[in-house]
């Protein structure tokens, strides 16, 4: 099969597309014909080893395609469904764990299909799990314009929560204003004073930051006494240790650094997740903006993008 092969870490030159053997499943996998790969950061990841997975090695976790072979015979062939949480998606078949799919409704666009789990249920997890957002809450989030923070821009609105969004562009303002952010900021070193100066000068409930090293301090600055920092990604690189004594000193803060396995890791929590994301989007409550397709051999021009900050919204691969 044509799948994109990752011999040793490094740059996007390192993902290669080649030919290599289909992947055999264990017995709580089923085999899936990949239509469309999801891309995200967490990819880029794994391709520099910033996570560590054992070379070589096929990228990508998510997408959507078409059942194939079920060892226990439960899911017919044939079968539309979208998965998160299958590493080695960047493939004409992928082995997906059967507790990490859904069954694709006929009325949802495979790009939307492909690439609404891992970004859905993770601002999910964020804005109901992390910390809840209700009525008259605020929150910060950064890259908000990205796959999650379009998305999680619309969750923290739609609970009736004051958004501030913060982005690198024009285009991504508008984009963020369309997704229901309140108000929208450029990144900068008087961040945390803007934000204040919008919401009476107490600091947000919860901010929520994918970007780590370049805007941490910001949102540390941020955040209300006894509030949330939500440190859930490193888009500009991971972020320094500190002292845990910063926690006082900004007013007995809640600092976590979660991740989408811990937070669907529950009896029944995936199904829980990936179902409230899917059933919203089919609705069109949940908007995901499919924001570049790319044929899966340009994969690397894909994770070149994505790191350039160009993209807005989700990023797939268009495999077969
Ligand atoms: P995005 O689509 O949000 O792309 C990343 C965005 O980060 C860019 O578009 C850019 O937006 C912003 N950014 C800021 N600084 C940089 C930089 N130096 N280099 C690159 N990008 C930068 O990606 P995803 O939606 O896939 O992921 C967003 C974040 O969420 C990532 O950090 C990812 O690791 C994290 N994540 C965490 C999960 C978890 O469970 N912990 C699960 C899924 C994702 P702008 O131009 O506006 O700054």
């Amino acid at each position: 099969m044509r799948a994109i092969y990752i011999t040793h870490t490094g740059g996007p030159d390192v993902l290669t597309h080649t030919d290599i053997n289909a992947p055999t499943p264990k017995d709580n996998e089923v085999v899936v014909q990949v239509d469309i790969a999801g891309v995200n950061f967490i990819d880029v990841y794994f391709r520099e080893g910033i996570y560590h997975s054992p070379t070589p090695f096929v990228p990508g976790f998510e997408g959507t395609g078409r059942v194939i072979y079920d060892p226990q015979g439960e899911i017919a062939e044939g079968t539309v469904v979208a998965w998160c949480d299958a590493f080695g998606s960047y493939a004409e078949q992928v082995c997906v764990p059967r507790d990490r799919m859904v069954a694709v409704p006929e009325s949802l666009e495979p790009h939307v299909a492909a690439s609404m789990l891992l970004q859905g249920i993770t601002a999910h997890y964020l804005t109901h799990g992390v910390y809840d957002l209700s009525e008259g809450d605020s929150c910060l989030i950064t890259a908000g314009a990205g796959g999650v923070g379009l998305l999680a821009t619309q969750m923290a609105a739609s609970a009736g929560a004051t958004v501030y969004s913060v982005v690198s562009s024009e285009e991504k303002v508008a984009l963020a204003y369309e997704a229901g952010a309140t108000e929208v900021f450029f990144y900068s070193d008087n961040l945390a004073e803007d934000v204040r100066r919008r919401n009476g000068g107490v600091g947000v409930d919860v901010v929520y930051d994918g970007v780590g090293k370049a805007t941490f301090n910001e949102s540390l600055e941020a955040v209300r006494p006894r509030g949330t920092v939500c440190l859930f990604g490193a888009a500009s690189g991971p972020v320094d240790p500190i002292d845990p004594q910063v926690l006082n000193t900004h007013g007995s803060i809640f600092l976590t650094r979660p991740s989408i396995g811990a937070w669907t890791a529950r009896e029944g929590e995936f199904a829980m997740r990936a179902q409230a994301v899917t059933r919203a989007v089919t609705s069109s409550e949940l908007n995901v903006r499919v924001g570049a397709v790319y044929p899966l051999a340009d994969a690397a021009a894909a994770h070149r993008d994505l790191e350039a900050r160009v993209t807005t919204g989700s990023v797939v691969l268009q495999v077969s």
